[in-house]
């Protein structure tokens, strides 16, 4: 038998790219819009639909007249699901909705309780609906951001004890327990390198950065360089709740297990993009030829961040600049082509942890090839895996006999897709995401 290969991406792709969008500042009606064109192909005030797995974030509380405020499912702190809270219901289950941009856009300290993250998770299993991504929103007045990076306080374990729900902070328990899987931390861990989960050079991480252009762009990351050997450092200077945790490496993984600041085991993930380049109208110029191009060469992984819904201002009233509509145009045909793999945050950083944590092996007999796959490898993890969550794995395998998937002896339909004389594909069945509205 020749030799089996789990695949980094589902068939026929090359490469992955997720936009992770920030929902600071969008409208209810700009994200209609914006989501009408991104998710369907029907005709929508921006052209017709490009049909692409492009999802979004959401806050769970939020306020007319907060700065950045946004649509929110609260109408207030005291949990009363606002008219939007139903809709809100069914993009999250159609994965449209799927990564929490904390639990809400809290402007200043003491804006935020434990009893609101008590509220907004209560809420959602109510609903059985899982969100398994998390953003931090927002800078030191943000109490509820999470992380040894970040600056508020969201995992760090009270001294007071019992502590008083209405008044601490401390919520990574609950959100973890409720089955949140990955989180991203802050600017300062966004990465300038087109690709994670490929072999990546040092001045890539910097002045080779398709991201800095001129020269003085290109300047400025050289410093940058020799600030990141200070880097401890630098965040023990900054940084009031700082708490050593092991080095964090200059590695290119998409994801890495993370120890919150109370101890908890977690995955943090990593942005593609720049602080000062995340505006909707920025779009074009992260995502330009030369990226798509080095990405697909490459054959990485790339989480983009950006704020989908946020135009820079003296801009137009459309909800999206004419340039990242078309962009977005190009990125259709890369996907439409099976080149470049676009998905939704959450599935596509799901399908890479398993593609690393995966548990199979392939057997022969005399007539077929059996694949079975077992679970999870890692031990620590209390991730359990779902068939659902198999959706678009792929093994290449050899040619000359058919094959059999068993997911905990139970046998699961496949596609199979002949490559060449030697080797065949075979793919546990992929769906795209429908817009529900
Ligand atoms: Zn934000």
């Amino acid at each position: 038998m020749k030799k089996t290969t789990l695949l980094k991406f589902p068939h026929p792709f090359k490469a992955a790219l997720a936009v992770c969008s920030d929902i600071d500042g969008t409208s209810w009606e700009n994200f209609l819009a914006i989501h009408q064109f991104l998710n369907s192909t029907a005709q929508t005030p921006l052209g017709k639909g490009v049909g692409l797995n492009i999802s979004d974030s959401f806050w769970m509380f939020d306020q007319v007249g907060t700065p950045n405020a946004a649509f929110s499912y609260f109408k207030n702190d005291l949990g009363q699901p606002s008219e939007k809270a139903p809709m809100m219901r069914e993009l999250m289950r159609a994965d449209i909705l799927d990564v929490m941009h904390g639990y809400g856009n809290f402007s200043e300290k003491l804006c935020f309780s434990r009893k609101m993250a008590e509220i907004a998770l209560e809420e959602l299993d109510k609903h059985k609906i899982k969100i398994r991504v998390w953003t931090n929103h927002g800078g030191e007045e943000s109490e509820q951001n999470i992380g040894a990076l970040s600056a508020g306080r969201g995992d760090l374990y009270p001294n007071e004890k019992p502590f008083n729900s209405e008044q601490c902070v401390y919520h990574a328990d609950l959100l973890l327990k409720y089955g949140l899987r990955f989180y991203w931390d802050c600017e300062r861990a966004l990465t300038n390198v087109v690709g994670q989960n490929r072999k990546a050079n040092f001045a890539e991480f910097y002045w080779k950065s398709p991201l800095y252009q001129t020269p003085v762009s290109k300047l400025k990351t050289l410093a940058k360089a020799g600030m990141f050997c200070a880097r401890k450092k630098y965040a023990e200077l900054i940084h009031p709740y700082f708490k050593q945790r092991p080095e964090f490496k200059l590695s290119n993984l998409l994801l890495q297990e993370d120890q919150l600041r109370d101890d908890r085991l977690t995955f943090r993930f990593k942005r593609f993009g720049n602080g000062r380049l995340d505006w909707s109208d920025d779009l074009p110029r992260l995502l330009n030829d030369r990226v798509l191009e080095t990405l697909i060469e490459k054959q990485g992984y790339m989480v983009l961040y950006i704020h989908l819904g946020d135009r820079l201002p003296g801009a137009d009233s459309a909800p999206l600049s004419e340039e990242t509509v078309r962009t977005f145009r190009k990125i259709a045909e890369l996907y439409q082509s099976g080149t470049l793999w676009v998905e939704t945050v959450s599935r596509l950083l799901n399908y890479n942890y398993i593609y690393h944590h995966l548990d199979w092996y392939a057997r022969e007999t005399e007539s077929q090839f059996i694949i079975h796959i077992k679970g999870l490898q890692e031990k620590n993890s209390k991730m359990t895996l779902s068939q659902e969550s198999l959706s678009g794995i792929s093994f290449k395998i050899s040619m000359d006999k058919p094959v059999l998937l068993f997911f905990k002896n139970r046998s699961l339909d496949i596609q199979q897709f002949p490559i060449d004389q030697n080797y065949q594909i075979i793919m546990i069945p992929r769906t795209n995401i429908e817009w529900p509205l």
